[in-house]
């Protein structure tokens, strides 16, 4: 599965782990986070600004 950075902070989005505190469980793909998803940690990044990882 893949991983997305956030550009603004280190926080990563890992299909694999999801994010609990956001509500989506393990293996939660990107596409199935919402579209108005901004970073957690920085809060100031949105979804669409974030950069997958090889
Ligand atoms: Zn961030």
């Amino acid at each position: 599965m893949d991983r997305y950075q956030c550009p603004e902070c280190s926080y990563i989005y890992d299909e694999d782990a999801g994010d609990e505190d956001e509500g989506y469980p393990p293996g939660t793909p990107w596409a199935q986070v919402a579209k108005d998803f901004f970073c957690p940690d920085c809060g100031i990044m949105p979804k669409e600004d974030f950069e997958k990882l090889a």
